[in-house]
């Protein structure tokens, strides 16, 4: 039984200089391979260093719909820069983690507003040009994210950290995404989680932890881990009355199937 955390800052400073430990504590708990989603221009040297220094990890290329306020527009260059350099390195996954972020008031004024959907647009093209899937933010946007995904036709990804309604994963589900679950999973308040991860097709769901963010109710306030992957997971299955080894061999086959340069790095 292995699992795939598709979703996971590696490279965020709470694990700084125990990245491998964080790693060979994960894969001794079932976790093969984890996905590290870049959040600016200077994370990327990270995500891609410890994808190619570390057995089972890959990484993704973007700009985070809560960086781009502070990002010069020069950074989209950057990106499309490295995106091209890295396009036949077998550690480069996807694009991600792009989105939009209207959580907070400061973030939906129209200047920000705009910053954020150019920034999103001018991704989803570099996405549809190279052919790549997309890792999505869609914190209070999940209408509007799916509706710039439609206007630019990107059609394969993972909806990350997903909270929208049954009616909304099925227009994702239909866009040809799939919808991840995380910790919050796991607390019994998050009632429209648990039912989606219940009752969506099995063969649209992947699981992720977003560690060190989004702990499970176990960890407390405490930071997240890769590690907790197959007991948040084993929390889906256990809402969807199947064993955790079917669930593992559909998440991560749906991982792949979302993410198609995983194929080769998965064992
Ligand atoms: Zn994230």
């Amino acid at each position: 039984m292995v699992w795939i955390d598709t979703h996971c800052h590696l490279n965020a400073e709470p694990f700084s200089g125990k990245v491998s430990q964080i790693v060979d504590t994960a894969r001794k708990n079932g976790v093969s391979h984890i996905l590290i989603p870049a959040v600016d221009t200077a994370s990327f040297t990270d995500v891609h260093h410890i994808a190619h220094a570390i057995d089972g990890c890959s990484y993704a290329l973007g700009i985070h719909p809560l960086y781009v306020l502070q990002s010069p527009e020069s950074d989209l260059d950057v990106l499309a820069q490295w995106v091209d350099e890295k396009r036949s390195d077998d550690c480069f996954a996807a694009i991600g983690e792009i989105g939009l972020d209207f959580y907070l008031p400061e973030r939906c004024t129209p200047a920000a507003r705009e910053k954020q959907e150019y920034f999103f647009c001018r991704q989803l093209e570099i996405a549809r040009q190279y052919d790549l899937p997309v890792l999505l933010h869609t914190l209070r946007s999940v209408d509007t994210v799916l509706k710039f995904l439609r206007q630019y036709g990107v059609k394969r990804g993972i909806a990350h950290a997903f909270n929208g309604s049954m009616q909304q994963a099925q227009a994702y589900i239909h866009q040809g995404f799939k919808i991840s679950f995380c910790g919050t999973v796991t607390y019994e308040r998050a009632k429209q989680r648990r039912t989606l991860a219940k009752e969506l097709p099995i063969d649209a769901i992947v699981v992720e932890t977003d560690a060190p963010d989004l702990p499970p109710y176990w960890k407390g306030k405490r930071e997240n881990s890769p590690a907790e992957l197959p007991r948040i997971a084993e929390t889906v299955a256990g809402l969807r009355g199947v064993s955790p080894a079917y669930l593992a061999e559909w998440t991560s086959r749906n991982a792949v199937s979302a993410i198609p340069r995983l194929a080769d790095r998965v064992r």
